[in-house]
C-alpha cells in the first residue's frame, strides 16, 4: 500500500467545520512532509472518525500516523498478511490494521519508538519487504504492456504467442512466459488493474 502527500488536498475540503478542525494539523504536517513525496504504508489507524496512515520518513526508524485526508492513494492494496485489532478506550473505539507484531503486541510500537533493537529489526524486515515488493513485483497489471495472458482455471494462464500454459502467482502484476523461445512479458489476468494508471 502506497500513498502520496498532497498539500493541495486540504484546500479542497468544502466542509467549514472540518476545515477549521484540521487547519492546525495541516500546518504541522505541511511543515514536516514534502508535497508529492510517496510513502509506503505500514499500518492503518482509525480513531475519532478519522483514518491515519502509518508512514515512515527515510531517516526515521519508526512509522508515524498521519491523517489520511492529506494523502492520495497510489496503491490501495492492503498486504494480505495484515491483522486487525479493535480496542475500546475511554468510550472510544480505536481500530488498528497492520502487520502481526504491531497488532498482537501492545507494547511493540512503544518499544519501536523508544529504539528497542528487537522491534527495529522486525520493522526493518517489513520495510525492506514492502519496498522490494513495491519496486519489483507490483501486484497491479502494467498498462504499458499491451498483451495479457489468457485466463484458464485455478491460476493457470496461456501465452497468446506460443500457447504455453503455466500456473502464476495472482499477486504479481506482470508475468513472463516460461517458454525459452518466447519469454514474452504479459499482464497477469488474475492481477487487479490500478484505476489511476
Ligand atoms: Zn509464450
Amino acid at each position: 500500500m502506497k500513498v502520496r502527500y498532497n498539500e493541495k488536498k486540504f484546500e479542497t475540503i468544502q466542509d467549514k467545520t472540518l476545515y477549521t478542525k484540521l487547519k492546525d494539523e495541516f500546518t504541522y504536517i505541511n511543515s514536516l512532509l514534502q508535497t508529492n513525496n510517496e510513502y509506503l504504508v505500514y499500518g492503518i489507524l482509525i480513531r475519532d472518525a478519522f483514518t491515519y496512515f502509518y508512514i515512515c520518513e527515510e531517516d526515521q526508524n519508526y512509522p508515524v500516523p498521519y491523517n489520511s485526508v492529506f494523502f492520495d492513494l497510489i496503491e490501495n492494496y492492503v498486504p494480505n498478511d495484515w491483522k486487525i485489532k479493535i480496542k475500546y478506550l475511554e468510550n472510544k473505539v480505536i481500530t488498528l490494521i497492520s502487520f502481526k507484531e504491531m497488532v498482537d503486541n501492545n507494547v511493540f510500537y512503544e518499544n519501536l519508538v523508544n529504539g528497542s533493537k528487537k522491534e527495529i529489526e522486525i520493522f526493518n524486515e517489513y520495510k525492506n519487504a514492502y519496498s522490494y515488493q513495491s519496486k519489483h513485483d507490483s501486484i497491479y497489471q502494467n498498462l504499458n504492456i499491451k498483451k495479457i495472458a489468457e485466463k484458464l482455471n485455478d491460476n493457470w494462464v496461456l501465452c497468446p504467442e506460443c500457447n504455453e500454459a503455466w500456473k502464476v502467482n495472482k499477486y504479481i502484476g506482470v508475468i513472463k512466459c516460461p517458454n525459452k523461445n518466447c519469454n514474452l512479458k504479459l499482464n497477469n489476468p488474475y492481477a487487479p488493474i490500478l484505476t489511476s494508471q
